[in-house]
């Protein structure tokens, strides 16, 4: 999501006409986004900021903003805290970037805007020409307690379904053949339309998947409490979206996960995975873990590494946890011990990268539909794509950026594969 922001900021001054600087010190205009999901993201802005202070004190015609979540909970604070910074802006007010910093780069200070607006209809800087994030909600219901995002992006609100058509629509004449459609919870899509529209998120993918020129759709993230049949059916049913499926498990211990507050329990997990796999051939899953939650044991850690065991993820984001100020989980005792956390991370890492080098391992000789992306970033003889399980390919052949082209799979490790392209399979 913060990425996709980046994009809308980037396109946002390009409106205003301010190109992207060759480095930092020769920009007039620094623009900060921020995440503040965990800790350390905080740790390094405020690195940046000293640096843009004293660049500041060189130069007082130079403007410093910072957008994102971080400024969105520093709200109160931010322009005491770092007096070099002239705007800041949370995550929904991007749109109004233009009226705060002029064409000439020239910005009133102090200003501050807050969650209010889609971007769906901003100009935006794709980094890549093929693929685009589509936003289809803002915000969170959900009250996980180790989690900052309800209180920096505010209730959820759905984007409606016009609009995000009619956005996958104009991408799909602008060359994108792959969408990721972005929420924080995008299975509760649809649901605060209502009464006024009696929708839900499967019915989305389907019309997304019915908008000629879009060959991939992938969605993110899924809560598990909220995937329901209809949404099963539509990504079995759907060529364009793909078998890949984001499904965080943040604990495999149904007492941590009760007291993270995630409204799902180890079994009600399992019988989903189980569920979906009967449901689409071929899935590829990947997940979200936490070790250290407070209150973690030895023995609740056991039981995430049974069900890492059980699942064998494609593919995993592991993360230490972390305390944010000002939710529930920061404020409970028992936090566990850094070194200990530490560990338990290591150990975490150590499984479930071994169970996805064998399963990509597996597709070894097997032929892939390849989105090519560019030339590979470790050798530049070879071609880089994606598979439609969102593997990284690096693989030999003679195709252009946006083709989708048949890779016969030669070797693999735990997070990419190699190959040889075959045949291209569709322009
Ligand atoms: S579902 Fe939970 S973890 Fe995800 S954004 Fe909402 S509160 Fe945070």
């Amino acid at each position: 999501m913060n990425a996709h922001d980046s994009e809308r900021i980037k396109g946002m001054l390009e409106s205003l006409g301010l190109g992207e600087a060759p480095s930092q010190e020769e920009a007039d205009v620094l623009v900060f986004n921020t995440c503040t999901v965990r800790e350390k993201p905080d740790t390094k802005l405020a690195a940046y900021l000293g640096d843009a202070g004293a660049r500041k004190r060189q130069d007082p015609e130079l403007v410093v903003a910072v957008g994102g979540c971080y400024a969105e909970a520093q709200r109160e604070r931010i322009f005491e805290l770092y007096p070099q910074v002239d705007v800041a802006f949370g995550p929904g007010s991007i749109p109004h970037l233009g009226d705060w910093i002029g064409a000439n780069g020239e910005a009133p200070r102090g200003r501050f805007g807050t969650h209010e607006h889609f971007a769906g209809d901003l100009p935006m800087h794709r980094e890549r020409r093929y693929s685009a994030w589509v936003q289809v909600s803002m915000g969170c219901n959900s009250k996980c307690a180790y989690c900052i995002v309800p209180a920096v992006r505010g209730r959820e609100q759905s984007r409606r379904p016009g609009e995000i058509v009619a956005e996958v629509t104009h991408l799909a004449t602008d060359g994108v053949k792959e969408i990721t459609l972005l929420g924080q919870n995008v299975n509760s899509w649809g649901r605060d339309l209502r009464p006024e529209l009696d929708t839900e998120f499967g019915e989305l993918l389907r019309a997304c998947d019915g908008v000629e020129g879009i060959e991939r759709i992938r969605f993110t993230s899924p809560h598990p409490k909220d995937f329901r049949d209809p949404v099963i059916a539509a990504v079995a049913e759907c060529d364009a979206v793909c078998e890949q499926i984001h499904l965080p498990l943040q604990s495999g211990s149904s007492r941590i996960l009760k007291a993270m507050r995630r409204t799902y329990d180890r079994g009600r997990y399992l019988a989903l995975v189980d569920k979906l796999r009967a449901a689409i051939p071929g899935l590829a899953l990947g997940t979200d873990i936490i070790v250290g939650f407070p209150g973690e044991t030895e023995d609740d850690f056991a039981q995430t590494l049974e069900v890492v065991e059980e699942v064998r993820y494609d593919s995993a984001f592991t993360f230490i946890y972390s305390p944010r100020h000002g939710t529930e989980a920061a404020a409970l005792p028992d936090q566990v011990p850094e070194d200990v956390k530490h560990a338990r991370l290591e150990r975490l890492v150590e499984v479930t990268q071994r169970i996805a080098a064998e399963k990509n391992a597996q597709r070894v000789g097997s032929m892939e539909e390849v989105l090519v992306e560019g030339r590979s970033r470790t050798d530049a003889t070879l071609l880089r794509g994606r598979t439609r399980s969102n593997l990284t390919v690096n693989f030999a052949g003679d195709a252009a950026p946006g083709q989708l082209v048949a890779v016969l799979i030669e070797g693999s490790t735990s997070t990419t594969l190699r190959g040889a392209q075959r045949t291209a399979v569709a322009a």
